[in-house]
């Protein structure tokens, strides 16, 4: 990430994402293949089949990590044949969008398989193919038939084997209707104390407190937990501009506002004579690589739990391949704490790490967008590289 080959090796990525061509396919090239992966995929990604994911996740929880977010790299691609008769082409076009979505479950039910109970299967509503795109475009309140049926399989094998379902949040043309979409599931999956599905909440849009406020009140009408995993949000270089903060201080600020309100079980917004017995049963899952959110959320969290004040539970996530010293401070603070007494252990921090796994050719799509956003990984870790520095020179001088 640091020497001068970061730009011609990003542009080379660019071309392999976007290309045809069998010598630049990473599953037809070993050589392709083999570059790829000892120079960006084993960084990112948990493995390639079963065997290899499942040995990355063994691994992740051996190091003291609470569990895993897993998440098929695959992105659909649907294919069409052009010489057919124009009823020929809209039949095609139905039977190609069905296959797209019984791929796309197929590949959440198989990769369910490789997580246990306490993991999370992470997914997106646009994978499903262009039957979800157009759906999520239309702004349908529910989605089609297939994905539905979809949804509420892996839904239920998710709950029978007590792991949880993150829905990722996307742009946002999608995001109001992935969020009515995702309240549904959480009506029909979240009751009588079982959580499964969390939907996303990105910080960055100035409308988050307001639809915090507004999924806190339909939980608590309607009697089922709400499960959020916050996020600052990932599309500011592509959506409207003017929907999100202004600068990055409104939107940190936001974003432990958000925070600080949920563990002390209180609204967005003043709600008329709601004495906290109201307030609904909420999950919260701080996705973020920014230490001081993370800090503030667990120090605030402790406090509480030590104080006997009350909050709620609270889970925290950063990429694989990224933030590992935010990763493995939690950890290290969990450790410190489990060997402690009770209380602290009710208060140590349950920290997760976000996984994606397929081929170099399925993971390329996700590989690309890691390359882009570490491009300002140099300055930001800086004060992780004089640290490692720091620790290599003393563990030499100890030798
Ligand atoms: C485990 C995990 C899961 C994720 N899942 C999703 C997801 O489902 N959907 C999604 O959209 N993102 C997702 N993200 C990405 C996330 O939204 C952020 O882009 C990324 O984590 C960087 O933000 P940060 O909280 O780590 O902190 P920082 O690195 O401190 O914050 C960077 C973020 O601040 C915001 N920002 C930067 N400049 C400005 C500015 N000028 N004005 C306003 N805001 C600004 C942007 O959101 C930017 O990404 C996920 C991240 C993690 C770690």
């Amino acid at each position: 990430m640091s020497s001068p080959l970061l730009h011609p090796s990003l542009s080379l990525m660019k071309l392999l994402v976007n290309s045809n061509s069998a010598f630049l396919n990473p599953s037809k090239n070993p050589l392709i293949n083999y570059l790829l992966r000892i120079s960006i995929y084993n960084h990112f990604c948990a493995g390639t089949n079963e065997d290899e994911v499942k040995r990355t996740v063994r691994d992740m929880k051996q190091l003291g990590f609470t569990g895993v977010i897993l998440g098929y790299g695959r992105e659909i691609v649907v294919k069409q044949d052009d010489s057919n008769t124009k009823t020929d082409q809209s039949e095609s076009r139905r039977v190609a969008y069905e296959n797209a979505v019984e791929e796309w479950k197929q590949g959440n039910l198989r990769t369910l398989k490789m997580i246990g109970s306490g993991d999370y299967l992470s997914m997106k509503f646009t994978g499903a193919g262009p039957a979800a795109v157009e759906a999520l475009s239309r702004g349908d309140p529910v989605p089609p038939d297939s994905i539905k049926e979809a949804m509420r399989e892996i839904c239920s094998e998710i709950a029978s084997q007590g792991s949880r379902l993150w829905i990722d949040a996307e742009q946002q043309v999608f995001q109001s209707t992935i969020d009515k979409w995702t309240l549904d599931l959480m009506r029909e999956f979240n009751r009588n104390g079982s959580v499964v599905v969390f939907n996303t909440i990105q910080a960055y849009l100035k409308s988050s407190a307001e639809t915090v406020n507004e999924h806190l009140l339909l939980a608590q009408q309607e009697g089922w937990t709400l499960g959020i995993k916050l996020v600052r949000g990932a599309y500011i270089a592509h959506d409207i501009r003017d929907r999100i903060h202004d600068t990055k201080e409104e939107t940190d600020k936001n974003y432990n506002c958000i925070v600080e309100k949920l563990l002390t079980r209180q609204f967005l917004f003043p709600v008329d004579n709601t004495p906290d017995s109201k307030f609904p049963d909420v999950r919260l899952f701080l996705a973020s690589h920014n230490a001081e959110s993370v800090q503030k959320g667990h120090l605030l969290h402790r406090h509480r739990i030590l104080s006997g004040d009350p909050t709620i539970p609270l889970q925290y996530g950063q990429l694989h391949g990224m933030a590992d010293e935010v990763s493995c401070e939690l950890v290290a603070e969990s450790k410190r704490m489990n060997a402690s007494n009770a209380k602290e252990k009710e208060a140590a921090p349950k920290a997760f790490k976000a996984l994606c796994w397929g081929t170099t050719e399925e993971c390329l799509h996700f590989l690309l967008r890691r390359a882009v956003e570490n491009k300002g990984a140099v300055e930001r870790t800086k004060h992780m590289a004089d640290a490692l520095r720091e620790e290599a020179w003393r563990r030499l001088l100890r030798g």
